[in-house]
C-alpha cells in the first residue's frame, strides 16, 4: 500500500502545542505513517510525538520542515497532495474516487493547516477535500478522513514494538507491558 503522511502547516508554538500535538496523536492513531510538522520550530510537540511511539509503537515517522512549499512540490513526483478544507468538496462526494487512488498503491500527503492556509496550497493540492462544509477542526478533520479512507479497519491495526499494549477489557484498565 501507499505511504500516508500528514503535513502540519503554520503551528505555533503558543497557540497550536496542544492541538499539533493531537493531529500527530491522531495520525498515528487513525493509520498514517508519518507527520511533516510546519511553521514554528517545537521541539516539545515532536519529543512528545516520538515519547507515544516508543511506549505505544510505530512504525510513525516525525520530522519537522520549514520550506512546506518545497515538501508539496517535492511530493508531487511521487503521490499525492490532498489538502482538508471545509471549502472543498465534500467527502461523500471524492472518498470513492481516493479510495480507488489508495488502492492502486499511490502515496498520500495529507495537509491540515493551523492559522489561514496560504491559498497557493488549494492550487498545489491535487484534491481539496472538505469533511463537511462547516468549519470545525483540524483534529476532527484528519480522523474522520483517514476513518472513511481505511473503512474502520485502522482501529482494529497491531502497531510494532510498543512496550505498553491494552487488553480490551468493558470494566477494568488492563495493560501488558512488554519488555523490548
Ligand atoms: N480559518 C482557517 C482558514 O481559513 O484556512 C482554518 C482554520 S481551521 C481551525 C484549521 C484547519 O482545520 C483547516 O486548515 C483545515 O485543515 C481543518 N478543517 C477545519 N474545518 C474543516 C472541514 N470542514 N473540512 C476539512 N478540514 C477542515
Amino acid at each position: 500500500m501507499g505511504k500516508i503522511i500528514v503535513l502540519r502547516l503554520g503551528h505555533r508554538v503558543y497557540r497550536d502545542r496542544r492541538i499539533t500535538t493531537h493531529v500527530g496523536l491522531v495520525a498515528r492513531a487513525f493509520g498514517a505513517d508519518g507527520i511533516i510538522l510546519s511553521g514554528e520550530h517545537d521541539e516539545n510537540v515532536i519529543k512528545s510525538l516520538k515519547n507515544v511511539v516508543e511506549k505505544w509503537g510505530g512504525p510513525f515517522s516525525i520530522s519537522y520542515e520549514k520550506n512546506w512549499l518545497k515538501i508539496i512540490r517535492d511530493w508531487k513526483n511521487q503521490g499525492i497532495v490532498i489538502h482538508l478544507t471545509m471549502y472543498g468538496i465534500n467527502l461523500p462526494d471524492i472518498i470513492e474516487k481516493l479510495r480507488e487512488l489508495y488502492k492502486q498503491n499511490k502515496n498520500f500527503l495529507i495537509i491540515v493547516g493551523a492559522e489561514k492556509v496560504p491559498s497557493i496550497i488549494f492550487e498545489l493540492a491535487d484534491y481539496n477535500v472538505a469533511i463537511g462544509n462547516q468549519p470545525h477542526s483540524e483534529v476532527a478533520a484528519l480522523a474522520v478522513f483517514l476513518d472513511w479512507l481505511f473503512t474502520g479497519k485502522e482501529l482494529t491495526k497491531e502497531l510494532q514494538n510498543a512496550e505498553i499494549k491494552i487488553i480490551p477489557s468493558s470494566h477494568e484498565k488492563k495493560i501488558i507491558r512488554k519488555k523490548k
